[in-house]
């Protein structure tokens, strides 16, 4: 059972499956974009060519998330990794402390980063629960004198995702939207930050997109690189220093097929179907289980066991053999993980829980 082509599902949690059609398009220009003579590799990020990639790029974003003209779109590198001690460092002159939401390892991670640089006020934490749920957005301790509040929207590892926007009591709300952005509709306007490594339901690795409301600048420390510099970028339309030109090129592709789709709502309505489809099973079975409640399940990303967790390497390598790949769960957490971003098809979705009943037929 495998895609066409030869193609695997491939429920990698990233660097993950790009759209097909997209992979297609880019081969059919690797060598010759357009007739310039030249792969998109090969381009200056000054050229005319590259300008004009970069620019339809930037726009279709815009117009398939809605962002607000107040907001810098910006193509940086060094991952989200480097967006938690960038974030700090752009936001927080003049202020002591931040607010963090600690909702699992990305979290976590993006709490000790920030660490270095000023006091990190966790305002909840869904430790208690082994980050199996979201605290109760009424018991939060938000600080009010902080720089910001910071949040995790889809936790890529726990499988955790918030269904709403938290309430910053009037503070800039930041938010890593590494696994999620793009998956279902955001109301930009309502956070200071957004970022999202891109590997995951964007394009290839290498680039990071920082959404940025310009109120914001200015309050940077002097000693942040230039390069990440959220003002400084903004100034430079991204190319202050050369930008990730090829997975520019390649998000791209993956904005235009989004608005063939029919955009956000379209392939929001797509990604909620898939996810239901994979929890009803996960949950009309005594064999298999997840572990998050209910109501913080994430779209994206769905981990899961067998049992009691003793036949998982024997569901993995079946799983392999059947053309469904990388389900293997966080090294972290171990049991299975699915990670069904936009560009897992349906069908490997229908392809998993075919595999999943069978499996489970045989082992009971
Ligand atoms: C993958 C991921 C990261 C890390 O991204 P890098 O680009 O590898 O630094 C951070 N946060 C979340 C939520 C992720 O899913």
């Amino acid at each position: 059972m495998t895609a066409v082509n030869g193609r695997v599902f491939n429920f990698s949690a990233g660097p993950a499956a790009l759209p097909e059609v997209v992979l297609q398009q880019a081969a059919d220009e690797m060598t010759n974009w357009r007739g310039c003579g030249a792969g998109v590799m090969e381009l200056s990020h000054r050229s005319r060519e590259f300008v004009s990639i970069a620019e339809q790029a930037e726009a279709d974003l815009r117009e398939l998330l809605g962002v607000p003209d107040n907001y810098s779109v910006l193509f940086l590198q060094g991952g989200a990794t480097g967006q938690f001690g960038f974030v700090p460092l752009n936001l927080s002159r003049g202020f002591a402390d931040a607010n963090y939401v600690n909702t699992g390892q990305w979290s976590k991670k993006a709490i000790t980063q920030a660490s270095n640089y000023l006091n990190v006020h966790v305002a909840a934490t869904g430790e208690e629960s082994g980050f199996c749920h979201i605290p109760d957005e009424s018991a939060w301790s938000v600080n009010p004198d902080a720089a910001y509040l910071h949040y995790t929207p889809n936790e890529t590892i726990g499988g955790v995702e918030f269904g709403f926007v938290p309430d910053s009591a009037g503070l800039p709300l930041v938010a890593d939207m590494s696994s999620t952005l793009l998956s279902r509709p955001v109301d930009v306007s309502r956070f200071g930050v957004i970022y999202a490594g891109a590997q995951k339901n964007i394009g290839p690795s290498g680039l990071t997109v920082v959404i940025v409301n310009r109120d914001l600048f200015g309050r940077a420390h002097d000693i942040l690189p230039d390069a990440f510099n959220y003002e400084s970028q903004d100034k430079a339309g991204s190319m202050l220093n050369t930008p990730p030109t090829y997975s520019w090129y390649i998000a791209g592709l993956v904005f235009n097929w989004l608005k063939s789709l029919g955009g956000i709502d379209a392939i929001a309505a797509i990604n909620e179907r898939k996810a239901n489809k994979l929890y009803d099973v996960i949950d009309g079975s005594d064999y298999y289980s997840n572990p998050v409640k209910k109501d913080c399940r994430s779209w994206m990303n769905i981990p899961f066991i067998c049992g009691d967790g003793s036949a998982d390497d024997a569901f993995l390598s079946g799983a392999t053999e059947a053309g469904l790949h990388t389900l293997k769960g966080h090294r972290s957490v171990g049991g299975m993980r699915a990670s069904i971003y936009n560009a897992m098809p349906e069908e490997g979705v229908d392809a998993l829980i075919s595999y999943m009943q069978e499996f489970e037929r045989t082992r009971t």
